[in-house]
């Protein structure tokens, strides 16, 4: 009983989720196929995301490699794309590399060589999004904006990893401000395409701008989001992460 109730709760709560990408599609005069959802389930459970699986969530982002790699597993019969949108330690890049067919927040050269590295030639190439600290905010992951033409040009070299796009998580500030960093990484999009022209690179495709949480989705959307990355709006509350 109380387990139907919860299983209706995650399904309402992403249908609202839904319901609100529409509408912000819609008035950016965006088509909505443009702009993934893509549900975080850090700290949740296994019986958490099979509820989310069942009301139509297919991509999963997770910030913890251990916690990931057991939910994994533990799901391994679900046709579930995985996603990894925490800081990247370097001890922890195998399973990344093993279990992950996204990472969001790549910021060093050296973890990018050891993904690459590690990534099964049987594998597809490990889709990845630099993560650019678009606040120059002192104590955040992520690169400075002005390090991102040289950044990507070594990365598009690594043989098992494929540029996507960026990835920004801006300082909790105003909404005005909020929008002014969003533009801006919608701008840094651009140049990045611009950087690696089709004709040139046909084997590459900058299509991705992970950006948009469940506060602010809206804002991402209108400033060109092509990915959300919702937790709380669809999990509800998180509770408190305990190691990793
Ligand atoms: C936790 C987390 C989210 C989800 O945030 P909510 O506010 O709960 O929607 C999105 N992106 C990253 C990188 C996160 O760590």
């Amino acid at each position: 009983m109380l387990k139907t109730v919860c299983q209706r709760k995650t399904a309402n709560n992403i249908a609202k989720v839904r319901a609100r990408i529409q509408q912000a599609a819609r008035e950016n005069a965006r088509d909505v196929k443009d702009i993934q959802l893509l549900a975080v389930s850090k700290t949740r459970s296994v019986e958490d995301i099979k509820e989310a699986f069942a009301a139509g969530i297919s991509d999963l982002g997770e910030n913890y490699a251990q916690e990931a790699e057991t939910k994994i597993k533990a799901l391994g019969d679900l046709p579930l794309t995985w996603h990894f949108i925490g800081p990247v330690q370097s001890n922890k890049t195998e399973i990344i590399a093993r279990h992950f067919t996204w990472l969001h927040s790549l910021d060093r050269l050296k973890i990018a060589e050891r993904l690459s590295r590690q990534r099964q030639p049987s594998q597809a190439p490990l889709n990845v999004c630099i993560q650019i600290n678009i606040d120059d905010e002192a104590a955040k992951s992520g690169i400075q904006p002005a390090e991102l033409p040289a950044f990507a040009a070594e990365l598009v070299t690594l043989p098992h990893l494929s540029l996507r796009g960026l990835m920004a998580i801006p300082a909790p500030v105003s909404q005005d401000q909020l929008k002014c960093a969003f533009s801006r990484m919608r701008t840094l999009f651009q140049a990045l395409q611009q950087q690696f022209p089709k004709q040139q690179y046909p084997q590459l495709n900058i299509d991705t701008l992970s950006m948009g949480m469940s506060a602010d989705l809206e804002l991402a959307i209108a400033e060109g989001s092509t990915l959300v990355r919702i937790g709380t709006d669809i999990f509800g509350p998180r509770h408190e992460h305990s190691q990793d």
